[in-house]
Protein backbone atom coordinates (compact mmCIF):
# COMPACT_ATOMS: atom_id res chain seq x y z
CA UNK A 1 0.00 0.00 0.00
CA UNK A 2 1.17 3.32 -0.61
CA UNK A 3 0.91 5.78 2.02
CA UNK A 4 0.62 9.37 1.34
CA UNK A 5 -0.78 12.30 3.00
CA UNK A 6 -3.61 13.84 1.42
CA UNK A 7 -5.81 17.12 1.45
CA UNK A 8 -9.58 16.86 0.23
CA UNK A 9 -11.21 20.47 -0.36
CA UNK A 10 -14.83 19.62 -0.90
CA UNK A 11 -16.80 22.98 -2.13
CA UNK A 12 -20.14 23.94 -1.77
CA UNK A 13 -22.34 21.58 -3.97
CA UNK A 14 -19.98 18.37 -2.78
CA UNK A 15 -21.29 19.15 0.69
CA UNK A 16 -24.74 20.53 -0.71
CA UNK A 17 -27.37 18.34 0.90
CA UNK A 18 -27.31 15.25 3.23
CA UNK A 19 -27.02 12.89 0.60
CA UNK A 20 -23.82 14.79 -0.59
CA UNK A 21 -22.31 14.95 2.79
CA UNK A 22 -22.69 11.25 3.33
CA UNK A 23 -21.02 10.29 -0.33
CA UNK A 24 -17.93 12.79 0.97
CA UNK A 25 -17.98 10.72 4.16
CA UNK A 26 -17.57 7.51 2.16
CA UNK A 27 -15.23 8.66 -0.24
CA UNK A 28 -12.81 9.66 2.79
CA UNK A 29 -13.47 6.27 4.40
CA UNK A 30 -12.10 4.50 1.09
CA UNK A 31 -9.39 7.40 0.31
CA UNK A 32 -8.19 5.91 4.31
CA UNK A 33 -8.80 2.59 3.46
CA UNK A 34 -6.60 2.70 0.47
CA UNK A 35 -3.97 3.24 2.92
CA UNK A 36 -3.45 7.03 3.19
CA UNK A 37 -4.07 10.08 5.36
CA UNK A 38 -6.60 12.41 5.03
CA UNK A 39 -7.44 16.18 5.74
CA UNK A 40 -10.44 16.92 4.61
CA UNK A 41 -11.02 20.97 4.09
CA UNK A 42 -15.13 21.85 3.26
CA UNK A 43 -16.82 25.06 2.13
CA UNK A 44 -20.35 25.97 3.00
CA UNK A 45 -23.30 23.99 1.89
CA UNK A 46 -24.46 24.95 -1.50
CA UNK A 47 -25.23 28.47 -1.78
CA UNK A 48 -25.33 29.39 2.15
CA UNK A 49 -22.62 31.65 2.21
CA UNK A 50 -24.89 34.10 -0.52
CA UNK A 51 -27.78 33.22 2.08
CA UNK A 52 -25.49 34.59 5.02
CA UNK A 53 -25.07 37.74 2.41
CA UNK A 54 -28.52 38.25 1.44
CA UNK A 55 -29.44 38.08 5.38
CA UNK A 56 -26.98 40.22 6.49
CA UNK A 57 -28.26 42.77 3.82
CA UNK A 58 -32.05 42.49 4.69
CA UNK A 59 -31.20 43.38 8.48
CA UNK A 60 -29.03 46.26 7.96
CA UNK A 61 -27.13 48.19 5.14
CA UNK A 62 -24.16 48.76 7.95
CA UNK A 63 -22.46 45.70 8.14
CA UNK A 64 -18.87 46.09 10.08
CA UNK A 65 -16.55 43.96 8.24
CA UNK A 66 -15.84 42.15 11.45
CA UNK A 67 -18.70 41.11 12.23
CA UNK A 68 -19.53 39.83 8.05
CA UNK A 69 -17.03 37.54 9.12
CA UNK A 70 -18.44 36.19 11.93
CA UNK A 71 -21.52 35.79 9.98
CA UNK A 72 -20.24 33.95 6.79
CA UNK A 73 -17.45 31.87 8.81
CA UNK A 74 -20.34 30.21 10.39
CA UNK A 75 -21.25 28.81 6.76
CA UNK A 76 -18.19 26.41 6.97
CA UNK A 77 -18.60 25.37 11.01
CA UNK A 78 -21.54 23.63 10.11
CA UNK A 79 -20.29 21.35 7.27
CA UNK A 80 -17.60 20.64 8.67
CA UNK A 81 -19.29 19.35 11.75
CA UNK A 82 -21.93 17.63 10.16
CA UNK A 83 -19.06 16.21 8.09
CA UNK A 84 -17.86 14.66 11.53
CA UNK A 85 -20.79 13.28 12.18
CA UNK A 86 -20.80 11.59 9.05
CA UNK A 87 -17.64 10.37 9.36
CA UNK A 88 -18.55 8.87 12.67
CA UNK A 89 -21.23 7.17 11.32
CA UNK A 90 -18.96 5.01 9.10
CA UNK A 91 -16.14 4.26 11.98
CA UNK A 92 -14.09 6.88 11.29
CA UNK A 93 -12.20 8.61 13.75
CA UNK A 94 -12.78 12.47 12.93
CA UNK A 95 -12.28 16.00 14.39
CA UNK A 96 -13.26 19.65 13.23
CA UNK A 97 -11.51 22.82 13.43
CA UNK A 98 -12.22 25.82 12.44
CA UNK A 99 -9.46 28.26 10.98
CA UNK A 100 -8.42 29.72 14.15
CA UNK A 101 -7.85 26.38 15.51
CA UNK A 102 -6.51 24.62 12.46
CA UNK A 103 -3.78 28.06 13.32
CA UNK A 104 -4.34 29.95 10.00
CA UNK A 105 -3.39 33.14 10.67
CA UNK A 106 -3.84 36.02 8.73
CA UNK A 107 -3.74 40.05 8.69
CA UNK A 108 -6.30 41.83 9.91
CA UNK A 109 -7.89 42.74 6.63
CA UNK A 110 -11.54 41.66 7.00
CA UNK A 111 -13.53 40.29 4.20
CA UNK A 112 -10.34 39.26 2.01
CA UNK A 113 -7.53 38.48 4.75
CA UNK A 114 -4.12 36.96 3.79
CA UNK A 115 -2.59 34.05 5.51
CA UNK A 116 0.96 35.39 7.27
CA UNK A 117 1.53 32.04 9.18
CA UNK A 118 0.38 28.45 9.55
CA UNK A 119 0.36 26.69 13.04
CA UNK A 120 -1.08 23.68 12.26
CA UNK A 121 -0.20 21.53 15.44
CA UNK A 122 -3.54 20.63 16.05
CA UNK A 123 -4.14 19.16 12.66
CA UNK A 124 -0.74 16.94 13.23
CA UNK A 125 -1.55 15.92 16.64
CA UNK A 126 -5.24 14.74 15.29
CA UNK A 127 -3.44 12.62 12.01
CA UNK A 128 -0.58 11.24 14.66
CA UNK A 129 -3.54 9.71 16.82
CA UNK A 130 -5.50 8.68 13.55
CA UNK A 131 -8.11 11.21 13.37
CA UNK A 132 -9.11 12.82 10.49
CA UNK A 133 -9.06 16.95 10.69
CA UNK A 134 -11.63 18.22 9.17
CA UNK A 135 -11.10 21.97 8.45
CA UNK A 136 -13.69 24.93 8.13
CA UNK A 137 -12.07 26.54 4.57
CA UNK A 138 -12.09 30.41 4.12
CA UNK A 139 -11.41 31.64 7.62
CA UNK A 140 -8.37 32.02 9.70
CA UNK A 141 -7.96 34.22 12.53
CA UNK A 142 -6.18 37.53 12.61
CA UNK A 143 -2.72 39.04 14.71
CA UNK A 144 -5.58 41.10 16.48
CA UNK A 145 -7.37 37.80 17.84
CA UNK A 146 -10.26 38.66 15.75
CA UNK A 147 -12.37 35.56 12.98
CA UNK A 148 -11.34 36.81 9.49
CA UNK A 149 -12.35 35.03 6.28
CA UNK A 150 -9.85 34.73 3.01
CA UNK A 151 -12.23 36.54 0.31
CA UNK A 152 -14.77 34.67 -1.49
CA UNK A 153 -14.11 31.23 -2.69
CA UNK A 154 -10.89 31.15 -0.37
CA UNK A 155 -11.55 27.34 1.02
CA UNK A 156 -9.11 26.35 -2.24
CA UNK A 157 -6.28 28.77 -0.35
CA UNK A 158 -7.06 27.07 3.25
CA UNK A 159 -6.74 23.64 0.89
CA UNK A 160 -3.56 24.73 -0.80
CA UNK A 161 -1.99 26.43 2.74
CA UNK A 162 -2.43 23.13 4.50
CA UNK A 163 -1.36 21.26 2.02
CA UNK A 164 1.62 23.16 1.68
CA UNK A 165 2.51 23.34 5.64
CA UNK A 166 1.85 19.09 6.28
CA UNK A 167 4.14 18.78 2.95
CA UNK A 168 0.75 16.66 1.42
CA UNK A 169 1.47 14.59 -1.40
CA UNK A 170 -1.49 16.18 -3.28
CA UNK A 171 -4.00 19.14 -2.39
CA UNK A 172 -7.24 17.01 -4.21
CA UNK A 173 -10.34 20.00 -4.99
CA UNK A 174 -13.51 18.42 -4.92
CA UNK A 175 -15.81 20.21 -7.11
CA UNK A 176 -19.05 19.41 -9.26
CA UNK A 177 -17.16 19.31 -12.69
CA UNK A 178 -14.80 16.21 -13.78
CA UNK A 179 -11.44 19.03 -14.07
CA UNK A 180 -10.16 22.11 -16.20
CA UNK A 181 -11.35 22.09 -19.65
CA UNK A 182 -9.94 23.63 -23.06
CA UNK A 183 -12.88 25.74 -22.79
CA UNK A 184 -16.51 26.08 -20.72
CA UNK A 185 -18.61 23.36 -21.75
CA UNK A 186 -22.15 25.55 -21.05
CA UNK A 187 -20.22 27.53 -24.27
CA UNK A 188 -18.27 25.18 -26.42
CA UNK A 189 -20.50 21.64 -26.51
CA UNK A 190 -16.44 19.82 -27.92
CA UNK A 191 -14.54 20.90 -25.17
CA UNK A 192 -11.92 18.75 -23.67
CA UNK A 193 -11.18 17.69 -20.10
CA UNK A 194 -7.34 18.76 -20.03
CA UNK A 195 -5.67 15.53 -18.37
CA UNK A 196 -2.62 18.00 -16.83
CA UNK A 197 -2.03 22.11 -16.67
CA UNK A 198 0.91 23.43 -15.45
CA UNK A 199 1.07 25.83 -12.65
CA UNK A 200 1.54 29.08 -15.42
CA UNK A 201 -1.31 28.04 -17.42
CA UNK A 202 -3.96 27.54 -14.75
CA UNK A 203 -2.81 31.11 -13.23
CA UNK A 204 -3.81 32.13 -16.69
CA UNK A 205 -6.92 30.06 -16.80
CA UNK A 206 -7.71 31.37 -13.53
CA UNK A 207 -7.09 34.93 -13.75
CA UNK A 208 -8.76 35.04 -17.53
CA UNK A 209 -12.15 33.23 -16.78
CA UNK A 210 -11.77 30.01 -15.59
CA UNK A 211 -13.90 29.42 -12.93
CA UNK A 212 -12.63 26.33 -11.23
CA UNK A 213 -10.20 27.62 -9.24
CA UNK A 214 -9.61 30.19 -7.22
CA UNK A 215 -6.64 32.36 -8.39
CA UNK A 216 -4.88 33.09 -5.03
CA UNK A 217 -4.77 29.40 -4.72
CA UNK A 218 -2.97 28.36 -7.94
CA UNK A 219 -0.25 31.05 -7.10
CA UNK A 220 0.34 29.50 -3.98
CA UNK A 221 0.14 26.12 -4.51
CA UNK A 222 2.62 27.16 -7.69
CA UNK A 223 4.66 29.04 -4.99
CA UNK A 224 5.17 26.13 -2.62
CA UNK A 225 5.25 23.45 -5.64
CA UNK A 226 1.61 21.75 -4.23
CA UNK A 227 0.81 19.52 -6.64
CA UNK A 228 -3.09 20.16 -7.33
CA UNK A 229 -5.83 17.35 -8.76
CA UNK A 230 -9.19 18.88 -9.61
CA UNK A 231 -12.14 16.30 -9.77
CA UNK A 232 -15.83 15.46 -9.55
CA UNK A 233 -16.82 14.41 -6.02
CA UNK A 234 -20.07 13.16 -8.42
CA UNK A 235 -18.26 10.62 -10.39
CA UNK A 236 -15.02 10.47 -8.33
CA UNK A 237 -13.08 9.85 -11.62
CA UNK A 238 -9.25 11.33 -12.18
CA UNK A 239 -9.67 14.42 -13.40
CA UNK A 240 -6.94 17.45 -14.01
CA UNK A 241 -3.45 17.73 -12.08
CA UNK A 242 -1.80 21.07 -11.88
CA UNK A 243 1.56 20.44 -11.81
CA UNK A 244 4.99 22.09 -12.54
CA UNK A 245 6.15 22.80 -15.93
CA UNK A 246 7.50 19.37 -16.86
CA UNK A 247 10.73 20.20 -19.53
CA UNK A 248 10.11 17.15 -21.56
CA UNK A 249 7.02 17.64 -22.54
CA UNK A 250 5.93 18.27 -25.81
CA UNK A 251 3.62 21.63 -24.53
CA UNK A 252 0.44 22.50 -26.51
CA UNK A 253 0.47 25.74 -28.25
CA UNK A 254 -2.62 26.45 -26.81
CA UNK A 255 -4.46 24.49 -23.92
CA UNK A 256 -7.31 26.15 -23.49
CA UNK A 257 -9.85 29.17 -24.48
CA UNK A 258 -11.11 31.44 -21.52
CA UNK A 259 -14.40 34.04 -21.45
CA UNK A 260 -14.94 36.54 -18.90
CA UNK A 261 -17.82 39.32 -18.69
CA UNK A 262 -17.43 40.19 -15.75
CA UNK A 263 -15.34 42.98 -16.35
CA UNK A 264 -15.95 47.08 -17.59
CA UNK A 265 -14.37 49.48 -19.34
CA UNK A 266 -13.24 52.94 -18.31
CA UNK A 267 -11.83 55.36 -20.92
CA UNK A 268 -9.83 58.49 -19.36
CA UNK A 269 -9.63 60.91 -22.62
CA UNK A 270 -7.81 63.49 -23.73
CA UNK A 271 -5.19 62.98 -21.25
CA UNK A 272 -2.14 65.23 -21.12
CA UNK A 273 0.86 63.16 -22.58
CA UNK A 274 3.59 63.96 -19.82
CA UNK A 275 5.54 62.13 -17.46
CA UNK A 276 3.74 61.04 -14.23
CA UNK A 277 0.09 61.31 -15.13
CA UNK A 278 -0.58 57.51 -15.67
CA UNK A 279 1.20 57.04 -12.29
CA UNK A 280 -1.03 59.54 -10.41
CA UNK A 281 -4.38 57.77 -12.18
CA UNK A 282 -3.31 54.33 -11.23
CA UNK A 283 -1.87 55.07 -8.19
CA UNK A 284 -5.05 56.89 -6.95
CA UNK A 285 -7.03 53.61 -8.12
CA UNK A 286 -4.95 51.31 -5.92
CA UNK A 287 -5.20 53.32 -2.93
CA UNK A 288 -9.05 52.64 -3.04
CA UNK A 289 -8.22 48.89 -3.84
CA UNK A 290 -9.45 49.00 -7.13
CA UNK A 291 -7.61 45.80 -9.31
CA UNK A 292 -7.19 47.15 -12.83
CA UNK A 293 -6.90 44.25 -15.37
CA UNK A 294 -5.89 45.40 -19.09
CA UNK A 295 -4.26 48.63 -19.81
CA UNK A 296 -4.06 50.50 -22.94
CA UNK A 297 -2.83 53.50 -23.92
CA UNK A 298 -3.05 54.95 -27.29
CA UNK A 299 -0.26 56.65 -29.43
CA UNK A 300 -0.45 60.55 -28.54
CA UNK A 301 -1.42 63.21 -31.02
CA UNK A 302 -0.91 66.86 -30.72
CA UNK A 303 0.30 66.16 -26.89
CA UNK A 304 -3.07 64.29 -25.75
CA UNK A 305 -3.44 60.89 -25.59
CA UNK A 306 -6.48 58.22 -24.27
CA UNK A 307 -6.56 55.54 -21.59
CA UNK A 308 -8.30 52.64 -20.75
CA UNK A 309 -8.36 50.29 -18.39
CA UNK A 310 -10.80 47.10 -17.40
CA UNK A 311 -12.11 46.23 -14.12
CA UNK A 312 -14.77 43.91 -12.49
CA UNK A 313 -18.11 45.78 -12.87
CA UNK A 314 -18.43 45.16 -9.11
CA UNK A 315 -15.78 48.06 -8.86
CA UNK A 316 -16.77 49.95 -12.21
CA UNK A 317 -18.47 52.60 -10.05
CA UNK A 318 -15.67 53.45 -7.40
CA UNK A 319 -13.42 53.36 -10.81
CA UNK A 320 -15.57 56.09 -12.46
CA UNK A 321 -15.58 58.51 -9.15
CA UNK A 322 -11.75 58.33 -9.13
CA UNK A 323 -11.31 58.33 -12.41
CA UNK A 324 -12.86 61.87 -12.34
CA UNK A 325 -11.41 62.87 -9.28
CA UNK A 326 -8.00 62.52 -11.27
CA UNK A 327 -9.66 63.84 -14.59
CA UNK A 328 -9.80 67.23 -13.04
CA UNK A 329 -6.40 67.36 -11.00
CA UNK A 330 -4.96 66.27 -14.52
CA UNK A 331 -7.07 68.08 -16.57
CA UNK A 332 -7.92 65.70 -19.02
CA UNK A 333 -11.19 65.31 -21.21
CA UNK A 334 -13.80 63.17 -20.62
CA UNK A 335 -14.18 59.97 -18.75
CA UNK A 336 -16.44 57.29 -20.19
CA UNK A 337 -17.26 53.34 -19.41
CA UNK A 338 -18.55 50.70 -21.26
CA UNK A 339 -19.81 47.64 -19.38
CA UNK A 340 -21.19 45.76 -22.65
CA UNK A 341 -17.70 44.21 -23.66
CA UNK A 342 -16.21 41.16 -22.99
CA UNK A 343 -12.73 38.81 -22.85
CA UNK A 344 -11.60 36.16 -24.90
CA UNK A 345 -8.37 34.40 -24.15
CA UNK A 346 -5.88 31.67 -25.45
CA UNK A 347 -3.45 30.28 -22.90
CA UNK A 348 -0.90 28.02 -23.86
CA UNK A 349 2.81 27.43 -22.70
CA UNK A 350 3.70 25.79 -26.33
CA UNK A 351 2.82 29.59 -27.81
CA UNK A 352 6.48 30.57 -26.40
CA UNK A 353 8.30 28.73 -29.25
CA UNK A 354 5.12 28.58 -31.87
CA UNK A 355 5.10 31.54 -34.03
CA UNK A 356 2.00 32.52 -36.19
CA UNK A 357 -0.38 32.11 -32.58
CA UNK A 358 -1.40 36.01 -32.61
CA UNK A 359 -2.36 36.13 -36.42
CA UNK A 360 -4.30 32.93 -36.59
CA UNK A 361 -6.10 34.47 -33.04
CA UNK A 362 -7.02 37.91 -35.50
CA UNK A 363 -7.38 36.18 -38.47
CA UNK A 364 -9.60 33.53 -36.85
CA UNK A 365 -11.73 36.63 -34.91
CA UNK A 366 -12.06 39.02 -38.38
CA UNK A 367 -13.53 35.99 -40.29
CA UNK A 368 -16.53 35.81 -38.05
CA UNK A 369 -16.60 39.70 -38.27
CA UNK A 370 -15.53 39.64 -34.65
CA UNK A 371 -13.95 43.62 -33.50
CA UNK A 372 -10.92 43.68 -31.34
CA UNK A 373 -11.64 46.41 -28.65
CA UNK A 374 -8.13 46.07 -26.55
CA UNK A 375 -5.51 43.36 -26.60
CA UNK A 376 -3.38 42.30 -24.26
CA UNK A 377 -0.62 39.13 -24.38
CA UNK A 378 1.60 37.54 -21.48
CA UNK A 379 4.14 35.17 -22.56
CA UNK A 380 1.74 32.44 -22.61
CA UNK A 381 -1.46 34.34 -23.38
CA UNK A 382 -3.54 36.29 -25.81
CA UNK A 383 -6.78 38.48 -24.59
CA UNK A 384 -8.74 40.31 -26.64
CA UNK A 385 -12.10 42.60 -25.49
CA UNK A 386 -14.40 42.30 -28.01
CA UNK A 387 -18.37 43.23 -27.55
CA UNK A 388 -20.30 40.78 -24.82
CA UNK A 389 -22.53 39.58 -26.94
CA UNK A 390 -19.94 37.91 -29.23
CA UNK A 391 -17.36 36.21 -26.46
CA UNK A 392 -19.24 33.18 -27.01
CA UNK A 393 -19.03 33.02 -30.57
CA UNK A 394 -15.50 34.17 -30.15
CA UNK A 395 -14.90 31.02 -28.24
CA UNK A 396 -16.20 28.61 -30.06
CA UNK A 397 -14.20 29.85 -33.40
CA UNK A 398 -10.85 29.68 -31.13
CA UNK A 399 -11.55 26.58 -30.07
CA UNK A 400 -11.95 25.32 -33.64
CA UNK A 401 -9.39 27.07 -34.72
CA UNK A 402 -6.73 26.10 -32.43
CA UNK A 403 -7.45 22.06 -33.04
CA UNK A 404 -8.98 21.42 -29.72
CA UNK A 405 -12.62 20.24 -30.79
CA UNK A 406 -13.15 16.66 -29.03
CA UNK A 407 -12.31 14.12 -32.09
N1 LIG B 1 -18.07 29.58 1.19
C1 LIG B 1 -17.14 30.57 0.70
C2 LIG B 1 -17.69 31.20 -0.58
O1 LIG B 1 -18.77 30.83 -1.03
C3 LIG B 1 -15.77 30.03 0.49
C4 LIG B 1 -15.65 28.93 -0.52
O2 LIG B 1 -16.64 28.34 -0.95
O3 LIG B 1 -14.54 28.64 -0.91
O4 LIG B 1 -17.06 32.06 -1.12
MG1 LIG C 1 -17.04 27.79 -3.51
Amino acid sequence: MVMALVVQKYGGTSVGDAERIRAVADHVARTREAGNDVVVVVSAMGKFTDDLIRLADDVSPTRPPRELDMLLTAGERISMALVCMALADRGVGSSSFTGSQAGIITDTDHTRAKILEMRPDRIREALDAGLVPVVAGFQGVSTERDITTLGRGGSDVTAVALAAALKADVCEIYTDVTGVFSADPRVVSTARRLSKVSFDEMMEIAATGGRVLMLRSVEFARRHGVPLHVRSSFTWEPGTWIVEEDPTMEEAVVSAVTDDKSEAKVTVGGVPDRPGVAAQLFRELANRGINVDMIVQNTSAKGMTDISFTVSKTDLDAARETCNQVKNEIGAAEVTSDDSIGRVSIIGAGMKSSPGVTALMFETLSENGINIEMISTSSIRISCVVRAERVDDAVRALHTAFGLDAA
